[in-house]
């Protein structure tokens, strides 16, 4: 039978919200289509070999968490842009989204670098969050999406990249631009917890679709 490889890069650090939910829903519709799942936790010091993985999902953490991941994360750096550049499938949550842009800046306004392979940057909101349910319209796969943000980061994208979707209801990435999360090659980033497969079944289907076309494709 047909593996299905997921990496879940920092599991055992990043998993705010429920965010690990998103892994079990990958999980669920891997084996539906009738392939074996393996999941494998990448974290500090480990090791990343982009052709080792199928998906890897990178979840939401605090503050805390992101600061030592960033200590970390650039060893990686070339491995994450091969997969990323091979069309591999990569589901980013809040801070697991922030940490693959540029920098973050921390809520006591310490800047923290990314990892650095797609150009978006976060900077922080003084004093205030953005917390309470979410809804967006995916304009390239006309769906709407539902979740819940929690986030103090505010994510601008650069012209480089698109969102996920658009700002129907709630804040997105900035309460500004109405953009919501990345949708960059098989890169999908979203402040969305809750989790955000678990409530948004079309897309979590479409990851694994994406990630059997690919992996057939090689
Ligand atoms: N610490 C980041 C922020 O508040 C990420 C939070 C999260 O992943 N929930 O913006």
């Amino acid at each position: 039978m047909n593996t299905l490889r997921i990496c879940h890069l920092y599991g055992n650090l990043m998993n705010t919200y429920g965010d690990n939910g998103n892994l079990l829903m990958i999980q669920y519709y891997a084996r539906e289509k009738g392939y074996n799942v393996e999941t494998t936790i990448v974290s500090l010091d480990d090791d990343f070999v982009a052709s080792d993985y199928d998906i890897v999902f990178f979840g939401g953490g605090q503050d805390f968490e992101q600061k030592i991941i960033s200590h970390d994360i650039g060893r990686l750096k070339t491995e994450i842009n091969n997969f990323i550049v091979n069309d591999g499938v990569m589901l980013a949550i809040c801070g697991g989204f922030q940490l693959l842009g540029q920098y973050y800046v921390n809520s006591v306004g310490e800047k923290i670098n990314g990892l650095g392979v797609m150009p978006h940057y976060t900077e922080r909101q003084v004093g205030s969050r953005f917390i309470g349910d979410i809804e967006i319209f995916d304009e390239v796969n006309q769906q709407t999406y539902y979740g819940f943000e929690n986030h103090n980061g505010v994510t601008y994208l650069t012209d480089a990249l698109k969102p996920l979707g658009t700002v129907i209801k709630g804040n997105g990435n900035n309460g500004q631009d109405k953009t919501e999360g990345v949708h960059y090659r098989n890169v999908f980033g979203s402040y969305f917890h809750g989790p955000l497969l678990v409530r948004n079944e079309w897309l979590a289907r479409h990851l694994i679709d994406l990630a059997i076309k690919v992996k057939h494709s090689k």
